[in-house]
């Protein structure tokens, strides 16, 4: 039999699927094919794989051989199948039964280093996800990765630091290093909402944007804290679920963004990219696709700062992803889908010098018309709270402490319960919030207040309300409701939630 079998994962996003790599060690000419629908990183992997088997004394075959990784019409992509091949090709000759077992048993997932040494790879956590969903026993993974697989519950992980140690174990099953589980959770926040004093309106509008998951938008001139509260919204969202962390940090580990103590992200991720960042830094791109900002946001917060300087090409390509929740990037043979269900924050001056066309205003008519058009931009439309930071309201503080985060993030807890409760008594997933829950669905509740409908009519007809804006009112009232803990919203809820959306109309 020259046949050898090893087992890797490939990637598809942050979807992981095994790839049975065989390699057939037969007569010819020495050299080595690789076959599968490799990319370019997959191909060279005939150079580093035998150049490491030679630098760590093994005996490579000196004849033909061909590698193939299925299945075939799956994209494979990266470096991180360099262990299998190795191993299917040094076992291909073999007939120790054991260790053919062991490697039928066992997924592989690493690169080879010139001199046999194993190296990290990006990924790991998904593909150990993949590994132990598809049944395999044991994961080997590159020593650096060794925390991160160790993440995932129900599959053996071993981590060697060279091919030799490696081998040994495949031959022997002894020698390889076990680490241990359970790496820590993220350390607790390094802010706290009790940093912020005075703001109390702006205060009131996170709490309600955390609690119904509400996209917000902060204006206000430089040093009214945009910033500083935007951070903190991350503070008082409902703590990440074992699933929800899981899948916060696969997203990260693709993109190459955790570093190697394998710290599993416990806590909603804030996301703050530059207002010169391109549209393929916020929504992900590339020949193989990696997420982009919105992606690493996801269950967490998005903040864009200086929106109004964000060129609208790049703020419009997260228009529809922000709505569907997911991105797709499609190529040649494949199609990557990255979730990204983020809350937005959006922040910006009043006008370009901040002084809002007040008397020291510096701001040409150029400017002020570039202004406004941002602010008129697609990317409003998906806002549900506009808030107004004035610098007196930075003023206005006890010098007291602000209410800390913990005691914010219970009112928050609760109150996503109640419409968490509220739309699953109706069908609907137990993940929606009010701001997700279908317009439609929202719209027949909202029969049950005939009062506060016949505002938000009169609203529409003055032309004060679009009737995408009657929906946000609406989906406002019912968190305004579950923070007070009310059954449904009553004719109050709904003028305080027109307050806080308060849309401008062009
Ligand atoms: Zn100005």
């Amino acid at each position: 039999m020259t046949v050898g079998t090893a087992l890797a994962v490939g990637l598809c996003g942050v979807e992981g699927s095994i790839v049975e790599v065989e390699a057939d060690v037969g007569r010819g000419l020495p050299g080595i094919y690789i076959g599968g629908l490799g990319d370019a990183a997959v191909g060279e992997a005939r150079e580093r794989v035998r150049t490491a088997a030679a630098n760590s004394e093994m005996a490579w075959p000196r004849t033909k051989i061909v590698v193939s990784l299925s299945p075939a019409h799956m994209r494979k992509h990266g470096t991180g199948f360099d262990l299998a091949i190795v191993c299917a090709v040094l076992i291909a000759n073999s007939d120790n039964a054991e260790a053919k077992g062991r490697l039928r048993r066992t997924v592989l997932i690493g690169e080879l280093g010139l001199d046999g040494s194993i190296r990290p790879v990006r990924g790991v956590l998904p593909a150990v996800l993949a590994a132990r969903d598809a049944g395999a026993r044991w994961v080997v993974v590159p020593e650096a990765n060794a925390q991160e697989a160790a993440l995932v519950d129900g599959i053996a992980v071993g981590t060697a630091a060279d091919l030799q140690q490696l081998w040994r174990w495949v031959l022997t099953g002894e020698g390889i290093a076990t680490p241990r589980s359970g790496a820590p959770g993220q350390a607790e926040f390094a802010v706290d909402l009790s940093d912020v004093d005075g703001q109390s309106q702006a205060r009131f509008a996170l709490e309600v944007a955390a609690a119904g998951g509400h996209h917000l938008f902060m204006q206000g001139s430089p040093g009214t804290g945009k910033s500083m509260l935007a951070e903190r919204l991350p503070t008082i969202l409902p703590p990440l679920t074992r699933r929800q962390q899981l899948e916060v940090t696969a997203i990260h580990s693709v993109a190459g963004a955790l570093d190697q103590s394998g710290t599993l992200i416990t806590h909603p991720p804030f996301v703050n990219p530059h207002h010169g960042a391109t549209a393929a830094a916020l929504v992900g791109g590339g020949a193989i696709p990696r997420p982009g900002a919105i992606s690493l946001a996801h269950h967490g917060v998005l903040f864009l700062d200086e929106v109004t300087l964000m060129r609208p090409a790049v703020t419009d390509a997260l228009r529809t992803p922000l709505e569907t929740g997911s991105i797709a990037h499609v190529r040649t043979h494949h199609r990557v889908v990255f979730p990204c269900r983020t809350q937005l924050v959006m922040a910006a001056n009043p006008c370009r010098c901040g002084a809002a066309y007040a008397s020291e205003c510096t701001c040409t008519a150029t400017d002020r018309a570039r202004h406004d058009r941002a602010l008129s931009g697609p990317l409003c439309d998906r806002i549900d709270i506009n808030v107004m930071l004035t610098p007196a309201g930075a003023i206005v503080g006890t010098g007291e402490p602000g209410e800390p985060s913990a005691a914010v993030r219970e009112r928050v807890v609760e109150a996503r319960e109640r419409a968490a409760h509220r739309w699953r008594a109706q069908g609907h997933a137990a993940e929606l919030t009010n701001a997700t829950v279908p317009r439609a669905r929202m719209r027949r509740q909202a029969g049950l207040n005939p009062e506060a409908m016949a505002l938000l009519e009169y609203k529409l007809k003055a032309g004060e309300l679009s009737r995408r804006g009657v929906d946000k009112v609406i989906a406002l009232a019912w968190t305004l409701a579950d923070l007070d803990g009310a059954a449904t919203f009553t004719f109050d809820h709904v003028t305080t939630a027109c307050g806080l959306h308060d849309e401008k109309i062009y």
